[in-house]
């Protein structure tokens, strides 16, 4: 948008003014962020108006995007740099003695969801307007987010996140738009006279939806499409029926607060209840919406497609199935013919205990039509394939098994795509997780690799490599990544490398500066800056960096010579409230790093540091300063990771095992440009099949392994109680789930092929800028228009009013 310094002062000065009647001058940094953030969704709203009206007049279909999860980071800074306007604005603040970087600050970063998954879901909104694709995002507007994270001793302690504390500028309560959903009751059918069997409810819980809408801005293109996030209300003429606060918790309780798992879920109704909630309100507003084409229902799959974000939301099948039964009137067959057309499904895990299953009694209580419909689908599904597949592959497919809904099932059987999210992954699915599906449907079985946005990963979080890149290749290539590829010309350019080298280590002061302010550590920028942050989860195996780092103290106390390069190991990571072997990770680790942070002997050799509250915005802080990104999973365990793209975009070496997608990284930038150890897939499935594996023989064989299991538990890291044994019982005693003492041995050589390679600079940061030219192809713009054209069939709507047209690139 076109905007002078000038008018951006003045508009700024008013709307402080009109919100605080007093001059800016005097405002406090939230009061100057609200009127800067008012500001900038006032400018957005007439892109928002025109968006949504032009795909009603062009009858665009329209993709509804479910999920649970959002984690859209902070939005001050996308929304005015997505608009054109940050150069403006951030002028106009200096103007007037303020700073952008300070004001951006003051939002609460929204924690909307637990990690990959939501954060998967935030890139895809913002992709989806960049490409000018008609999309939506459809949740929860949690009261509370995931917990903050704080450490006292070392342990993990939760805090609730008040994120609307300070109000959410950027949402808008849209009264016009609720919609109601109800819970429980009793529920038969009775013939109308239409002859129709309608389904007649009596006292259901009646639970007020209200959509509060945000705009999700494109990149230089006027497209602003919407993420409707719903709240749960007592319906207003019901008020007089709860007479004390404390009878409505269990309406309000139902938005309150994201579970704060994402790979294991605890049988728990409220759960089961924020999802059809968010499930049913949803549906209810698409089919709304819909009328506003004034096309006949069978067309619904030609206008609407909804697409189910892992298992979370796949009630919107048997809801859909209710409302255009019991509401259209439609026979079942026209509404499963319009339903499982609809949808499509993205599988986002192979952790058993992550799939998602609810107890039948459960369902039927909570949500009595809806499990009527459910046992329908089944039904009609066990008899269809029966005779196709005989007993034993239609049993094992089955929604309703011993005494379960099992939802993936019920995503696969009433969606007509299913998808997972790197190659292996996908894979994985077809061999193993899903095989019977894979035999029956192999037609609805494809790859998406997942992606991240450029934009908020190197545009906005790493300027200076930013301005680099355009100063060497060009901009084109903030509008189509696939132009990086460019800079692979300059890997024997001295000057290129001399001044990537400099951006880097510019970089890492900055994360120096801010190690220091928030953990009291001195760390030398000139050290190794090795980063592991994630969900902890014994899968992605923060112990076994925790067994290096131990490793390499150990080795430095009983020989001070030896040659290593200074390292600095940087986490992050929330554990699950419940999960104690997680929150046992945790305090290790904090134990570890007091240990050797504080020991004369070590110096700058090795420093440890956990940063508290892992979230969007610190990861923004650290990857431009990373120079080795940790994915060390168990092969086969990691669907895909997402961390691995952000840290090679922004020139990190990866250290991995060949696992998710860090199989399509090695691809693309070469084996020699990366450090990859450990078993492969194949291998950790022949290992844990035949039942060789012994942890235990390991250990008493392997001087290595025993001297640092053995520090775990003879005294060596103080102030533990018992978490030290705990993790060797689990790796010894408990044989070692995860494989870590497997791996050790590769893993503590690739670290000492990262230090050989440090040592030549040059070398290490041409590789460096063959990971950044290499990047592109993990781009979400690529991942959501193969998702756009494979599975959805929508296109960039309004080619008429395109700035930005669709890249006629080759697509990775
Ligand atoms: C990218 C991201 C993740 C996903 O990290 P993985 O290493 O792929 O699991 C999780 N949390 C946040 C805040 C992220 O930005």
């Amino acid at each position: 948008m076109k905007l002078s310094v000038k008018e951006f002062v003045k508009d700024f000065k008013n709307q402080f003014q009109s919100m605080y009647a007093y001059p800016y001058e005097e405002g406090s940094t939230e009061q100057l962020y609200n009127a800067l953030g008012l500001l900038i969704k006032n400018y957005v709203s007439s892109n928002w108006k025109d968006t949504r009206e032009s795909y009603i007049k062009q009858s665009a279909k329209q993709v509804y995007y479910f999920s649970m999860e959002f984690l859209p980071g902070r939005q001050l800074k996308s929304n005015t740099y997505n608009l054109g306007l940050l150069e403006t604005v951030s002028k106009g603040l200096d103007q007037l003695g303020l700073s952008l970087d300070e004001l951006a600050e003051a939002e609460a970063d929204p924690a909307l969801g637990n990690g990959g998954l939501g954060r998967l879901a935030s890139c895809f909104m913002d992709s989806l307007a960049s490409m000018a694709i008609p999309g939506n995002g459809n949740g929860i507007r949690y009261q509370y987010g995931l917990f903050r994270q704080k450490f006292v001793d070392g342990y993990q302690v939760e805090l609730p996140e008040n994120w609307l504390r300070y109000r959410n500028v950027w949402e808008t309560r849209n009264d016009k738009s609720t919609c109601m959903v109800r819970f429980g009751g009793n529920v038969w059918l009775e013939e109308n006279e239409q002859g129709h069997l309608e389904p007649k409810y009596e006292n259901t819980l009646n639970v007020l939806a209200v959509p509060y809408d945000t705009p999700m801005v494109g990149y230089k293109n006027e497209r602003v499409n919407n993420l409707r996030l719903w709240s749960a209300e007592i319906p207003v003429e019901e008020e007089s029926n709860y007479l004390t606060i404390d009878a409505t918790d269990p309406i309000k309780e139902i938005t309150e607060a994201l579970y704060p798992d994402d790979s294991n879920y605890e049988g728990r109704l409220l759960r089961l209840k924020q999802e059809y909630f968010m499930v049913s309100a949803g549906v209810q507003s698409i089919l709304r919406h819909y009328r506003k084409y004034n096309m006949p229902r069978k067309n619904i799959p030609d206008k609407v497609a909804i697409h189910i974000n892992d298992t979370h939301p796949a009630l919107v099948i048997p809801e859909m199935m209710r409302i255009l039964i019991d509401e259209e009137h439609l026979s079942w067959d026209q509404a499963w013919e319009i339903t499982f057309k609809t949808c499509s499904y993205t599988n986002h895990t192979i952790l058993r205990e992550a799939l998602e299953k609810w107890p039948i009694d459960m369902m039927k209580e909570l949500l009595p039509r809806i499990y009527m419909i459910i046992e329908e689908i089944n039904n009609r599904y066990v008899e269809h394939m029966l005779p196709l597949y005989g007993e034993r592959i239609t049993w094992q497919t089955a929604i309703l098994q011993n005494g379960v809904v099992n939802m993936a099932h019920l995503a696969v059987i009433g969606s007509h795509s299913v998808n997972g999210v790197a190659q292996l992954h996908t894979d994985i699915l077809m061999n193993d997780v899903l095989k019977d599906f894979f035999e029956i449907y192999p037609e609805r079985f494809n790859n998406k690799t997942n992606g991240i946005t450029q934009r908020r990963w190197m545009h906005l979080a790493n300027p200076d490599l930013t301005q680099l890149l355009d100063d060497k290749i060009g901009k084109a290539w903030k509008s189509n990544p696939a132009e990086l590829k460019v800079f692979k010309g300059y890997e024997k350019d001295k000057q290129t490398i001399k001044e990537l080298a400099e951006v880097k280590l510019n970089n890492k002061k900055k994360l120096a500066a801010h190690i220091e302010k928030v953990k009291g550590i001195t760390v030398d920028p000139n050290a190794i800056f090795d980063v592991q942050i994630k969900r902890l989860h014994a899968y992605k195996r923060q112990h076994m960096n925790l067994l290096h780092i131990l490793h390499r103290y150990l080795e430095i106390k009983q020989n001070p010579s030896v040659d290593y390069v200074p390292r600095v190991f940087i986490f992050g990571a929330k554990a699950a409230p419940s999960y104690v072997y997680a929150k046992q990770i945790i305090k290790v680790i904090n134990a570890v790093g007091d240990l050797v942070n504080n020991d004369p002997d070590i110096g700058n050799k090795l420093k440890v540091v956990f940063f508290e509250n892992y979230g969007v915005s610190l990861a923004e802080k650290i990857i431009p300063a990373t120079d080795v990104s940790e994915q060390i999973s168990l092969a086969s365990m990691e669907a895909s990771g997402t961390s691995n793209m952000k840290f090679m975009a922004n020139g990190a070496l990866t250290l991995a095992t060949l696992d998710g997608a860090n199989i399509e990284i090695r691809d693309y930038v070469g084996e020699e440009n990366m450090f990859i150890f450990g078993l492969t897939s194949d291998e950790v499935y022949e290992v844990r099949g035949n039942g060789s594996y012994n942890a235990r023989e390991l250990y008493q064989s392997n001087s290595t392994v025993k001297r640092v299991l053995d520090a775990l538990i003879n005294g060596t890291i103080l102030n533990l109680e018992g978490e030290g044994d705990a993790l060797f019982d689990s790796l010894v005693n408990y044989n070692d789930e995860y494989l870590v003492l497997k791996d050790f041995e590769s893993y503590i050589q690739a670290h000492e092929a990262i230090d050989a390679l440090y040592k030549d600079q040059k070398e290490w940061t041409r590789k460096s800028l063959l990971n950044i030219a290499s990047s592109a192809p993990f781009s979400a713009d690529y991942t959501i228009s193969r998702y756009a054209e494979d599975i959805w069939k929508v296109k960039p709507c309004c080619p008429g009013k395109l700035k930005v047209q669709p890249r006629n690139e080759p697509m990775y």
